[in-house]
């Protein structure tokens, strides 16, 4: 099997290292990653400058542009042979509910599963980084479950680990996106000049979801794997929407 791994969060984020090491016996594997931190930039594309590719060491590509720039110059130039799958991950911190809008990491294994190939999101929930590294062979068996399966047209895994250690985790669930919303996440200050500016970011949040949702399954202390679809229509609205007799 030939697998790409790729990320938001840089080529030497140890949430990548992890997941290369944990699935090199399932396959060979190729790295072609931004070269620095490029989260929450959810699917852009750079349109409008050259993109560089530095080789940093072997089989490892460095990107100075997006998570989709990367898996777009790998699948179309850089890999000799394309993938039988991407996995993007094991990303920093969460991608549960309304996170996959913005995520590089998810947008990267949308952006191959766009393009044909599967994909797969991983990300460790929290800021639990001590055990990055113990939850590599769990990622490993978990994908080597999932990788022979046959996703469906347009469909990608987004994989969430629980912020604990994985010898304490209760096992895997599958799950509906939840829903979180963000309370005083913009601050407005003054920068030493006396210029106010705004800060978007942090802040108290608040989830909810059902029973399956990711949230709950990941606040329970399991494992969650949702299926996402690229298809955004509203078909239930649309057939309201046709009755509407909308007219120029
Ligand atoms: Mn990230």
């Amino acid at each position: 099997m030939r697998i790409l791994v790729t990320n938001d969060d840089g080529y030497l984020a140890e949430g990548l290292r992890t997941l290369v090491e944990a699935v090199r016996p399932l396959g060979e594997v190729r790295v072609v990653a931004p070269d620095r931190e490029r989260s929450a930039t959810s699917h852009s594309l750079t349109l409008h400058n050259p993109l560089r590719v530095k080789a940093r060491g072997e089989g490892i590509q460095a990107v100075d542009g997006t998570p989709t720039d990367c898996v777009i110059l790998a699948l179309g130039m850089l890999l000799g042979d394309r993938p039988d799958v991407v996995l993007s991950g094991i990303n920093h911190g969460q991608n549960l509910g309304d996170d996959v809008l913005y995520s590089g990491t998810v947008a990267a294994a949308m952006e191959a599963t766009i393009l044909g190939v599967p994909g797969v999101a991983i990300s460790l929930v929290g800021a639990a980084e001590l055990h990055m590294t113990a939850w590599g062979p769990v990622v490993a068996r978990l994908l080597e479950q999932l990788l022979p399966r046959e996703l469906p047209k347009d469909t990608l895994l987004n994989i969430n680990l629980p912020p604990i250690a994985p010898s304490e985790v209760k096992g895997v669930r599958v799950t509906t996106l939840g829903r979180r919303e963000y309370l005083g996440s913009i601050v407005r200050g003054e920068d030493p000049n006396g210029r106010e500016y705004f800060w978007i970011g942090g802040g108290e949040s608040r989830w909810w979801g059902g029973p399956d949702s990711d949230f709950r399954a990941i606040h329970e202390g399991y494992v969650s794997v949702t299926p996402l679809h690229l298809d955004l229509t509203n078909y239930t609205l649309r057939e309201e929407l046709a009755r509407w007799d909308l007219t120029l």
